[in-house]
């Protein structure tokens, strides 16, 4: 069996098309099939506003922003996600702190946040922005959150870069419940656009600080315009942004890609579905099936179980990749990263999460792997557990 990665972008000849009618256009960069993308996933997602950014990560860092996000604010992400959930708060001088995860759905916890939102209220060190994250593209517990936000005064800023496509009681993440919502389009994502991010949001006022973050901080609309127009070159610098712009060559392969979105989604429930079957009766925990959401299926993770079988996730990670099987580890608690250290945080600190690092392994899943391939990932593991 060749090579199987954990993941695998899924270029059509339509993609190829798209991109290359832009190569001959007048455009290259920020264009009509910017706002045309832009459109397109908002409409898909059901999203009001949706501003495209050069990756998720500007989208998570311009977002913090346009919330207010300032030196000394405090903003609190889960523990179990990628670097850019919590990087994105130091990159404003906020404070980063975590809430631990559920053990079961991996998210950040509903119970742990609601404890740490009393205990904070009491000493008057409450967030002023929470960032949960949808991991794997399980949709995090919205309506829970959103209370908590209601009641708490915070802002609900939903890292959901693994969960295009996922819905949360019958909604497409993206539509609802958080202030803002950013999304990924890195290659090993949903849909990709090589590299590439949006931010979803109700708030026209919000969409609006947005794009001024994501170039310059600059407009020409006249409206909006503040000193008095002295010809039709001006532009104005408004507030101190950047240049997180997604090119019109980016925006076309998104948007040909989001027309197979349903396609791709129904392709990793299947795999993720099979999976399940022909796992169950291994020594392994598997993802939480949560009845009032369906996940975007970006990760397929499992942890072992210590109780039924002594083989170490080493071991068994040693195996699948001497067999040549992309095995992966998502996600090393950020806090025990070498830099959260020496900002204070150490181990111990989320043990919720740091217990699920020590025995999780993602197993391959894109939307173009065979029956044949998932066969070998599950007789390789059975042999390594056996
Ligand atoms: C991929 C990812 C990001 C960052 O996305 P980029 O587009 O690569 O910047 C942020 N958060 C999570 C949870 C991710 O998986």
């Amino acid at each position: 069996m060749s090579h199987i990665p954990y993941s695998h972008q899924n270029i059509d000849d339509d993609d190829i098309a798209a991109v290359t009618a832009v190569l001959r256009s007048e455009y290259l960069t920020q264009g009509p099939m910017v706002a045309q993308f832009e459109e397109t996933f908002a409409r898909r997602v059901g999203a009001r506003h949706a501003v495209a950014m050069a990756n998720a990560t500007a989208a998570l860092h311009v977002a913090c922003l346009a919330l207010g996000v300032t030196a000394g604010s405090r903003v609190w992400t889960s523990p179990n996600s990628f670097l850019a959930s919590a990087n994105c708060v130091l990159y404003c001088g906020g404070d980063i702190d975590f809430v631990d995860i559920d053990p079961v759905t991996r998210n950040m916890s509903v119970a742990a946040l609601r404890a740490k939102l009393e205990r904070a209220a009491g000493r008057g060190e409450l967030p002023q922005v929470v960032i949960p994250v949808d991991f794997a593209g399980l949709p995090c517990d919205l309506r829970e959150m959103r209370e908590l936000a209601d009641k708490y005064g915070f802002a609900l800023l939903e890292d959901a870069s693994h969960a295009t496509g996922a819905s949360y009681q019958g909604q497409p993440v993206g539509s609802d419940y958080a202030d803002a919502t950013a999304f990924s389009f890195h290659a090993v994502k949903i849909v990709t656009t090589a590299e590439g991010g949006v931010v979803t949001t109700r708030d026209a006022a919000l969409a609006k600080r947005l794009r001024l973050l994501r170039s310059h901080g600059m407009t020409r609309e006249p409206e909006d315009l503040q000193h008095e127009v002295e010809g039709p070159w001006v532009y104005e610098q408004q507030l101190l942004g950047y240049n997180y712009r997604l090119t019109d060559l980016q925006a076309a392969l998104g948007w040909s890609q989001l027309k197979r979105l349903d396609a791709l989604h129904a392709a990793r429930v299947a795999l993720a579905d099979r999976y399940d079957m022909l796992l169950r009766d291994l020594p392994l925990l598997l993802p939480a099936r949560v009845p009032d959401r369906v996940s975007a299926w970006h990760l397929y993770v499992v942890e072992i179980d210590g109780a039924r079988t002594a083989c170490r996730r080493a071991t068994l990670f040693d195996a699948l990749r001497r067999a040549r099987i992309g095995a992966n580890v998502h996600y090393i608690p950020i806090h025990t990263q070498p830099y959260y250290a020496s900002l204070g945080f150490k181990r111990g600190d989320f043990p919720a999460a740091e217990r699920y690092y020590a025995r999780a392994i993602t197993l391959p899943l894109f939307p173009a792997m065979t029956g044949e391939q998932q066969d070998f990932v599950v007789r390789t593991l059975t042999a390594a557990l056996r």
